[in-house]
């Protein structure tokens, strides 16, 4: 996925300062972003006021869309810089190409984790011929400083684990850990990203980490989180401090549970890159105008994606250190 705002606005995140201590309730909604001609995203993160869960520091939650007689999504070769990015689906699939020369379609509840590090370039895709329906998140992680710049990597994972108390829930864990559970996706803070199915009448709790923060994004019905009904599309950042979480659903519905230990460089996120410097930022455009560092994506039937302009004012992180 790419940010295919015409003209992204520099987002300065991270730090302790955004970071709330104590569980809360803070009901976060999406903003509609177009996504090639014919789809339309809603952005959960960065939202007004909340940049970053852990190191979660990005979200889009598409669909479900009714793509038969749709291209679906097509989003042409793109950069990325210090980052990884999740793509994680219910219905439908997307096919990945990357500079690496990987080219894996990427089926529901299956983990695409696309590692950035220093730079990759990669283009997304709903093969032809693709399922009716297109329903999905696309996540990205900020890579921590000591990370930053390591080689990129691709990742695919079909068998992930799963816990199943027989109370309702059943949690698959995408990336990180849940309650013991490790996801065999490589990460580089800690954190966890999981897939709460909930049948229709569930009404459990499930174990969190009193040092991560964490928020849900509802994707299918509606889930009554710690007392907060949370819609499809929808997200509750929930705050730090938690040991467990009270989850309810009367209809089958569905969540993304997604925490960390906060993150506490500041990073400077502008279009798909994350750096720490304005200068950063303007290499890496320049780099990737110029044909230089981000390689190629072979086989996507149409041109790159060229990088907006920068903004006048140089990209600075700001706000409290710690
Ligand atoms: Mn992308």
């Amino acid at each position: 996925m790419s940010n295919l705002d015409l003209k992204p606005t520099p987002t300065v995140c991270g730090g302790r300062g955004d970071i709330s201590a104590q569980p809360v309730h803070e009901l976060l909604t999406g903003r509609v972003v177009p996504l090639g001609e014919s789809t339309v995203v809603r952005r959960l993160l960065p939202n007004l006021g909340r940049r970053m869960v852990g190191a979660w520091c990005f979200v889009d939650h598409y669909g479900p869309d009714d793509i038969a007689d749709q291209p679906g999504m097509q989003v042409a070769p793109h950069p990325h810089m210090g980052l990884q990015t999740v793509s994680w689906l219910h219905d439908g699939e997307v096919l990945h190409r990357d500079s690496l020369g990987s080219l894996q379609t990427v089926r529901p509840r299956e983990l695409g984790l696309m590692t950035s590090g220093r730079a990759i370039s990669h283009s997304e895709e709903s093969p032809r011929p693709h399922a009716r329906l297109l329903h999905g998140a696309q996540l990205w992680v900020a890579l921590p400083d000591a990370h930053r710049h390591v080689a990129p990597a691709f990742e695919h994972h079909a068998d992930l684990p799963v816990l199943n108390g027989g109370n309702g829930l059943r949690a698959t864990v995408i990336l990180g850990s849940l309650d013991g559970a490790a996801s065999p996706g490589t990460a580089y803070t800690p954190l966890v990203g999981a897939d709460l199915a909930l049948a229709a009448g569930t009404d459990t709790r499930l174990p969190l980490d009193r040092d991560f923060e964490y928020a849900v994004l509802a994707m299918s019905g509606t889930t009554v989180v710690d007392g907060v009904p949370v819609e499809a599309g929808s997200m509750l950042y929930l705050g730090c401090g938690r040991t467990e979480l009270p989850l309810r659903a009367d209809v089958d519905s569905g969540l993304m549970l997604l925490g960390g230990e906060p993150f506490e460089e500041r990073i400077v996120m502008w279009w798909n890159f994350v750096g720490r410097t304005n200068e950063d930022i303007a290499q890496a455009r320049e780099a990737w105008m110029t044909g230089d560092r981000f390689g190629e994506v072979h086989g996507y039937d149409g041109p790159p994606i060229p990088a907006p302009e920068l903004p006048p004012v140089p990209l600075k992180p700001r706000g409290r250190v710690r």
